[in-house]
C-alpha cells in the first residue's frame, strides 16, 4: 500500500500565457492519459490543480509513468485530508515515521488559499510545526535555510493537502505541441538521444534509417527499428514511424567512384538529400540529427557546412555541444544505451575509409558527386521503395528470428494487416 492517495501534477507552462497555455495543456493532459490509461488511476481536476487518485496502484510504477510524459515539470505524492489543523499534524507525523528514515534538518512550508482562516500562513507553519515536531524530534531537527526535506501544507476550504519534497518531471512541452521534425535515426548513441530530446520539447517525430543491407547485416537494421520501440514510449500516440530507406546501391556506387577522402562526406549528403525529400512528403518541417561537434571527421564544423549544403530545411541538432557523458547518462536514463552499443555494423561504419577528410569543402565535394552516374534517378528509387515501419512499444517485427530481409519483413506485415 502507499502511504500517499494522489499526485498533485505541476505542468512547466509558466512561460506560456492566453491560448498557448491552453493548448499545451490539452496536450499535456491527454498524454498523461495515454501514460497511464491501462492503470487504476483516475485524473482529477480539483480547483486549478490536476491530481491523479492513484488507488492502489505501485509508486514506483506511477513514477515511471509520469517520467514519460514531456511537458510534466514536476510532481509529488499528497496525502489529501480534512482542513483542520490537529488532523494535519497527525497525517503529517504519521507519513513523517513511514517515509524518513534517518534524522534529517526539515522545515514546514504552508500555502493557503483559504481566505477565511484567522491565521496567517507563516502562524499555521509554526503551529503545525510545532505539533509534528513534538512527535518526531527524534528524527526531524529545524533547518529553515537549508534544510534536507520540506513539508508541504496546502490547506484549502474544503480540504489539505500534505506532502514531502516533489520529484521532477521531464519538462519541456508535450510532444506534438511544436510541429513535427524527421529524425535521422542510426544505430548509435546519439540519435536516439537527439529523438528524444526533440519529443521531450514538443517535436513529433518520425525516423529515417539508411540501411545497406545485405552489405550491411540484417542486426543492424533490427537494432533501428529495437530503439525506435523504446523511444516510442515518448512519443504522442507511443508510435514512432520508420522510414526504412534501402541504401544500398548508393552506397556501392559511392564506395566505387568517390576518392576516399570524401566517402563519408558524399555519403552523408546523399543521406541529406534524401531526407528533405522524405521531409517533404511527410509534412516535416526540419531534420534531427545526433551531430555533436567535433566527434568525428564529419563533424568538424567544416564537414557539417559541407554536408548541409545539400539541403533547404533547417537542421536540429540537439546534441550538438553536449559531452559525450551527458549525452551516454540521457541513453542509459531512456533504456536505449544497451542496444546501442551492441556491436553491428552499419552504413557508416562498413567499407568506409579511415582517411576522412575534416575540412571538406562544397566544390570538391560536387566535383566528387560527378562521378556518380545516375545520381537522380538512384535518389528517386531510393525514395520509392521506402518500407515504413509503425513502430510501437509492444511491436512484433523480427527480422531476425524469421530470416526476413527488411522488404520481406514489411511484406509480411503489409499482408497481415491487410488479411484482418
Ligand atoms: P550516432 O551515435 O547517432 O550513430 P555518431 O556519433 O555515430 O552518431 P555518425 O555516424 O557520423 O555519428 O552520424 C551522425 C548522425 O547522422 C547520426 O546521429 C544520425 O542522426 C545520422 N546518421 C548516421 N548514419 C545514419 C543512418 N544509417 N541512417 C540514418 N541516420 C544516420
Ligand atoms: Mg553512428
Amino acid at each position: 500500500m502507499s502511504n500517499y492517495d494522489k499526485v498533485l501534477i505541476r505542468f512547466g507552462d509558466l512561460m506560456l500565457k492566453g491560448k498557448n497555455q491552453r493548448i499545451f495543456r490539452e496536450k499535456a493532459i491527454a498524454l498523461l492519459k495515454k501514460n497511464v490509461i491501462d492503470l487504476n488511476v483516475k485524473l482529477e481536476k480539483r480547483h486549478d490543480r490536476l491530481f491523479l487518485v492513484i488507488n492502489d496502484v505501485e509508486e514506483s510504477i506511477i513514477k515511471e509513468r509520469l517520467m514519460r510524459v514531456s511537458g510534466v515539470g514536476s510532481f509529488s505524492f499528497v496525502v489529501t485530508t480534512e482542513p483542520n489543523y490537529e488532523t494535519m499534524a497527525l497525517k503529517a507525523i504519521e507519513l513523517i515515521k513511514k517515509e524518513v528514515k534517518k534524522p534529517t534538518t526539515f522545515k514546514v512550508e504552508t500555502k493557503r488559499t483559504d481566505k477565511s482562516l484567522n491565521e496567517t500562513s507563516q502562524e499555521i507553519t509554526q503551529i503545525l510545526a510545532r505539533s509534528v515536531l513534538k512527535e518526531t524530534s527524534d528524527l526531524l531537527t529545524v533547518d529553515v535555510r537549508n534544510p534536507e526535506l520540506t513539508l508541504y501544507f496546502e490547506i484549502r476550504a474544503d480540504e489539505a493537502f500534505i506532502y514531502l519534497d516533489s520529484i521532477k518531471g521531464l519538462g519541456g512541452f508535450p510532444v506534438g505541441a511544436a510541429g513535427r521534425g524527421l529524425l535521422l535515426l542510426s544505430g548509435g548513441i546519439d540519435s536516439p538521444v537527439a529523438g528524444f530530446l526533440a519529443m521531450k520539447q514538443g517535436i513529433e517525430i518520425e525516423a529515417i534509417h539508411f540501411e545497406s543491407t545485405p552489405m550491411t547485416s540484417i542486426e543492424s537494421a533490427q537494432k533501428v527499428l529495437d530503439l525506435a520501440k523504446k523511444m516510442s514510449l515518448y512519443a504522442q500516440r507511443h508510435e514512432i514511424k520508420v522510414h526504412m530507406v534501402p541504401f544500398s546501391k548508393i552506397h556501392e556506387e559511392i564506395i566505387n567512384r568517390i576518392s576516399p577522402s570524401y566517402v563519408v562526406t558524399v555519403m552523408r549528403r546523399m543521406m541529406f538529400r534524401l531526407a528533405e525529400m522524405k521531409a517533404h512528403k511527410t509534412k516535416s518541417l526540419a531534420i534531427i540529427t545526433g551531430e555533436s561537434v567535433g566527434q568525428v571527421a564529419s563533424q568538424t564544423l567544416e564537414s557539417m557546412v559541407t554536408i548541409e549544403a545539400v539541403t533547404t530545411l533547417p537542421i536540429l541538432r540537439p546534441l550538438i555541444t553536449m559531452d559525450k557523458l551527458d549525452i551516454i547518462d540521457i541513453s542509459k536514463r531512456i533504456d536505449t544505451y544497451d542496444l546501442s552499443i551492441l556491436p553491428f555494423e552499419d552504413c557508416c561504419t562498413v567499407y568506409t575509409p579511415k582517411n576522412a577528410s575534416t575540412t571538406p569543402s562544397v566544390k570538391k565535394a560536387l566535383i566528387n558527386e560527378k562521378f556518380m552516374a545516375n545520381v537522380e534517378g538512384l535518389l528517386e528509387e531510393a525514395i520509392n521503395d521506402i518500407k515504413t515501419f509503425v513502430i510501437s512499444p509492444n511491436h512484433p517485427v523480427n527480422l531476425i528470428e524469421h530470416g526476413f530481409t527488411v522488404k520481406e519483413a514489411w511484406e509480411a506485415m503489409h499482408d497481415h494487416i491487410e488479411g484482418q
